[in-house]
């Protein structure tokens, strides 16, 4: 039996497994893809108080061995549900069952897709949604970003150093992302923004040869030859199979306020998955601790 059953390997998972351990519950986190979770892609993370820069996964790999040095245990298995037994919570998997006192669900959020023609279809053929991962298949060639955000900044930004030219396309005339990266970004000789535009379709037979991209300016159409298209446009939850166990709001989200508590006793959010303002690492690992210390809590009754 386990005190705290931490469904997701990420920085609010993680987290609250070095809390948990730090005060004496048996805590295991259960992580279906990869641990560290969404920052694992970031190339540079620079704003985590105390740490002016660090790669994502070293900062990922930091947390894991922290929170497995204080004896919390992991497991690499996709979660298929939840079985309340009052007292008990049994987090079920395809092979197994977990019996836990309490469980945190810090599930993430996952990729957006843009929806438009063949990009399925293409995905892994040039369509990637993680540029440090697949960025350097393109070394020297055309590529483009897709998204106004931190994280279509980076990518553009880290693929910069090693395409030969790097689009940037958003939808609106204003990106979302930090300012700081935009300035860098405009000093860069093979960046070229395209704003207030959208992709409309990707072309090609075997890999990605072209996007279709529609100018809101103009409002005509042109071509734009690429090799990749990495699309960074946002992430969406991903709880349904907990649907049945606490409360969702529209979008996806578990229904938990700052104290990381959800509809149903014992079991709390703590992350991008639940409903919040603001989604960046230090939310994501303060959430940790807070739902750490609520299940601590439920725990002693
Ligand atoms: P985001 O901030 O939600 O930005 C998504 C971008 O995609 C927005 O610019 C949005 O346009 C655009 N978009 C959404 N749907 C679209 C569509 N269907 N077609 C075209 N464009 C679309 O997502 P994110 O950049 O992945 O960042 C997620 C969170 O992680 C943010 O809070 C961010 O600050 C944080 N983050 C932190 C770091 C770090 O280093 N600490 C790194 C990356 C991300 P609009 O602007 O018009 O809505």
């Amino acid at each position: 039996m386990y005190d705290i059953g931490i469904i997701g390997g990420g920085t609010a998972g993680m987290t609250a497994a070095i809390y948990g351990q730090r005060a004496g519950k048996k805590t295991i986190i259960i992580e279906g893809g990869v641990f560290g979770g969404q920052i694992t892609s970031s190339p540079n993370v620079e704003n985590y108080p105390g740490i002016a820069s660090v790669s994502g996964s070293e900062f990922s790999m930091n947390l894991l061995d922290q929170a497995v040095k204080l004896g919390a245990e992991t497991a690499m298995e996709q979660v298929t549900g939840i079985r309340d037994e009052g007292s008990v919570k049994v987090i079920e998997t395809a092979g197994k069952e977990y019996p836990c006192r309490s469980v945190i669900l810090a599930t993430g959020v996952t990729h957006r897709h843009l929806g438009v023609p063949n990009e399925e279809r293409l995905t892994g053929a040039g369509v990637s949604y993680c540029a440090t991962c697949d960025g350097m298949f393109f070394r020297g060639r055309d590529v483009a970003v897709v998204g106004g955000g931190s994280t279509a900044l980076q990518d553009a930004e880290f693929l910069s150093n090693y395409c030969r030219k790097v689009y940037l396309i958003h939808r609106r005339d204003e990106f979302r992302g930090e300012d700081s990266i935009v300035k860098r970004l405009e000093s860069k000789e093979n960046v070229e923004f395209i704003l207030s535009a959208t992709v409309r379709d990707i072309i090609g037979d075997q890999a990605v040869e072209r996007l279709i991209v529609n100018s809101k300016k103009t409002g005509k159409e042109f071509k734009l030859d690429v090799s990749g298209v990495f699309i960074a446009v946002g992430q969406i939850p991903k709880n349904e199979i907990f649907a049945d166990v606490v409360k969702l709001d529209a979008d996806g989200f578990i229904l938990a306020a700052e104290d990381c508590i959800t509809s149903r006793p014992g079991i709390f959010a703590a992350g991008d998955c639940r409903t919040k303002e603001v989604r960046q690492l230090t939310t994501a690992a303060a959430d940790g601790a807070v739902a750490a210390l609520a299940a601590c809590r439920y725990i002693a009754g």
